[in-house]
């Protein structure tokens, strides 16, 4: 822990860490010490974290990147952060992203960019660590911390760990709970762990996750030990890889690198199925019709009344200019281009055209995995990302949906509910970490894990 205090407070560059608690991390490793010594030490014991600013953390400051949420410390404790607090791990502070996580390079927080530790070979311009979870990734792969939180609601775990070569896994909808994670798109979003190695993954996602009565769509399904299940044996396992994934214009080193990840996996045995997802391409519009209507919901609650900020008020302005003047001002531009998107497709004349279409291609992009799935298909492997991590600054005023296509891989997972892992497999030209995705059925991380552990 003191190490780690010690790397965060030299790395200020990186901006990784928006809120240190060193009060609070050195308490905890008191503790951890005392818990080994008793002989009574959890899997986290003593295991210094970082910890996603979305996640509501007890009296410490927890701002979803966001100006709106300024000087909110919550009441309580959000469940994942609970559960890793009681597993032993130790909190070093609050990690950047992305404002309410919407965003694929950090650069739309409140606290500016994280950067990225990686820089191309002879180069020394700054690169975007990926986002939302940026700050996360960043922090990992400077060994700033031993793991972080995440959390994905389109790509926000793996795209990040993609462009630090780091590992991030996006467990089944359902798996952890969502109590006390600021909401973005409560049907997408889930919590997960960002790590050096997949065995760190199984260790911190099975301190993470399992059924919690305060959420009602987390899962009431036992936990497995998913440590246990990493053999990495996949002889006989069937491994699809879908067609449709293969994109006009992917560079040829992520077409590369998916080639060398499927050759790998068929010398260690595996058998390698050609598979169609058809509505694929129906995905990246879907997603971004159906987060923001559900983010413009959510973020209905930040009025200035209740939470962090209020906007200065003129004499005479009544209710209707604190709002207006409090969420001009608390939040940033993506998060006000959501929320109006969001409202106009959940508009009363425009819902079925939009909202309602994209629900069902929803249901078809689900049904295109199950089929799959009942072919006997037991895991998907396809790049995390459509390239390495990009300069920060280079796709920031450029057309949005320019940044959105860096989900093309990712939000198809989170929209069928599926889990998924992004790992470090390779290098681009320029030196950078390049990480594959490997999808599992539902439920199924410890399989899922212990495959991506086959291509560590
Ligand atoms: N980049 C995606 C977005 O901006 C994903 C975000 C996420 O997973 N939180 O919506």
């Amino acid at each position: 822990t003191e190490a780690c205090l010690k790397a965060i407070d030299g790395a200020g560059a990186l901006n990784a860490f928006v809120h240190r608690t060193p009060e609070i991390a050195m308490e905890q490793a008191a503790a951890a010490d005392a818990r080994i010594k008793q002989g009574d030490a959890p899997a986290m014991c003593g295991l210094p974290i970082g910890i996603k600013d979305l996640f509501c953390t007890k009296g410490v400051p927890s701002q979803a990147g966001s100006r709106i949420l300024e000087g909110f410390l919550p009441e309580y404790e959000s469940t994942v952060s609970q559960k890793l607090k009681d597993s032993g791990a130790v909190m070093l502070g609050k990690l950047n992203m992305d404002e309410f996580a919407m965003g694929s390079s950090n650069e739309t927080s409140v606290y500016g960019n994280a950067v990225n530790p990686w820089r191309r070979a002879g180069d020394t311009a700054e690169l975007t660590p990926g986002g939302s979870s940026g700050g996360s990734a960043a922090a990992v792969a400077a060994d700033l911390c031993l793991a972080a939180t995440g959390t994905d609601t389109g790509g926000s775990i793996r795209q990040p760990a993609a462009f630090t070569g780091t590992v991030g896994i996006k467990p089944t909808y359902g798996r952890c709970s969502r109590w006390g994670i600021v909401a973005f798109a409560s049907s997408l979003d889930q919590a997960g762990p960002m790590t050096k190695t997949v065995r760190d993954a199984a260790i911190m996602l099975e301190a993470m996750c399992g059924h919690d009565a305060k959420d009602s769509t987390s899962a009431d399904l036992a936990v497995p030990d998913f440590e246990a299940a990493l053999t990495g044996d996949i002889r006989g396992k069937k491994i699809g890889i879908p067609r449709e994934y293969r994109m006009d214009g992917m560079p040829e080193e992520i077409e590369k690198l998916w080639q060398d990840g499927i050759a790998m996996m068929k010398d260690a045995g595996a058998e390698i199925v050609d598979i169609s997802l058809p509505h694929t391409k129906y995905a990246l519009p879907a997603y971004y019709v159906i987060a923001p209507a559900e983010a413009s919901s959510n973020l209905a609650r930040y009025d200035g009344v209740r939470f962090g900020h209020r906007a200065k008020l003129d004499h005479g302005d009544g209710i209707t200019e604190m709002y207006e003047k409090t969420r001009a001002e608390g939040f940033g531009h993506e998060v006000q281009r959501r929320v109006m998107v969001g409202t106009y497709v959940l508009s009363a004349g425009f819902y079925d055209a939009y909202y309602n279409r994209a629900r069902k291609v929803r249901t078809l992009i689900k049904k295109d995995f199950e089929d799959v799935f009942a072919q006997g298909i037991d895991s998907i492997l396809t790049p995390a990302t459509p390239s390495a991590a990009f300069g920060l600054g280079e796709m920031k005023d450029a057309d949005p949906v320019a940044m959105y296509l860096n989900d093309v891989f990712t939000v198809t997972v989170n929209l069928a509910g599926l889990p998924g892992v992004a790992l470090p497999t390779g290098q681009s030209a320029t030196g950078l970490p390049l990480g594959l995705q490997l999808i599992g059925r539902p439920w199924e991380e410890a399989e899922l894990l212990s495959s991506a552990y086959a291509l560590e």
